[in-house]
């Protein structure tokens, strides 16, 4: 137990939870047409990393709404590493985006790299995503803070826990109270894996702040082959729900194709996630106490 916690945390006013004197800790709730991030149900939004085109994001909404999926997602800004790679299908992205949420009424989660962007998103997006990049892009998180849509906000991939919460109190700050954490894996010295996903980061969040949080299971791994047993993790240690990313054919995908689940391995992790969601429910329970500042226990 970090004896630092509280005064390491506390200081987040409008994030940071606050014990109510029955013992009960409030927790925020994020809604979305019917769903709950952050109450009893696991939610998954899973889909392409990007959107490529019509068809590649039709196909891949039907197959994740049958299979079991919450939320759709796909990049229609994507933040690539190289200028050489697909950026993304900007608005024309998002008008796919439009009509996949018509045809199967799931809600939309993108990216948003721009505070110029932030409208035209908003038009498109029931939830909007700041990446792993522009989670300390100040003027973005601000612009966020009045945009009436939730946001989904990834830690950092070299941010500490305190980071992301200092990223999440401004969102707060600036009159956003709708935001979801996603642990999706940091940078470390280990390279087998794309980043190493911080399981510890999932307990130690849901217990210093009111939040929903999520897990990012692909881009922690790099690999698909690890996705579903991170999911598993993520469930156990009592995640509010995933980000997936799907793909009809991903040895074709624009962008994390050695990632992406197939359809036929997204329904399987569906399943295979089942048994991990009663023990959810005691990983939720299981919370680590806040300690005062100073502290001995
Ligand atoms: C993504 O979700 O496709 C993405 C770019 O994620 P991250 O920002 O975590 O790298
Ligand atoms: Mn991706």
């Amino acid at each position: 137990m970090n004896p630092r916690w509280n005064g390491q945390f506390s200081r987040f006013d409008l994030v940071a939870c606050s014990e109510a004197k029955s013992g009960a800790a409030h927790r925020s709730i994020v809604r979305v047409r019917d769903i709950e991030i952050g109450g009893c149900d696991f939610v998954v939004i899973a889909g392409p990393c990007a959107v490529e085109s019509e068809d590649q994001l039709l196909r891949t909404a039907e197959a994740v709404a049958k299979a079991g999926a919450h939320l759709l997602r796909g990049g229609a800004y994507k933040p690539r590493s190289s200028p050489y790679s697909f950026q993304g299908l900007g608005v024309d992205g998002l008008k796919i985006l439009g009509k996949a949420r018509q045809q199967t009424g799931l809600a939309i989660v993108t990216e948003v790299m721009s505070e110029q962007d932030v409208g035209v998103i908003a038009e498109y997006a029931d939830i909007m995503q700041v990446g792993t990049r522009s989670m300390q892009n100040y003027a973005l998180l601000e612009a966020l803070g009045r945009c009436g849509r939730p946001v989904l906000l990834k830690r950092g991939m070299t941010a500490t826990l305190e980071e992301l919460l200092c990223s999440a109190q401004i969102l707060a700050t600036a009159g956003n109270h709708e935001i979801i954490l996603c642990e999706r894996g940091i940078r470390t010295f280990e390279t087998a894996t794309r980043n190493t996903l911080d399981i510890a980061a999932v307990p130690v969040l849901k217990t210093v702040s009111h939040l929903p949080v999520i897990v990012d299971p692909s881009h922690a791994a790099g690999v698909r082959s690890l996705v579903p047993i991170l999911a598993r993790a993520a469930a156990v240690v009592g995640a509010d729900g995933l980000l997936v990313e799907v793909h009809p054919n991903p040895d074709t995908a624009l962008s994390d194709g050695e990632q992406s689940l197939t359809f036929r391995e997204f329904r399987e992790m569906m399943e295979d996630i089942d048994p991990y969601l009663a023990l959810r429910q005691e990983g939720r329970q299981l919370r680590p106490r806040l300690v005062a500042s100073g502290g001995t226990d």
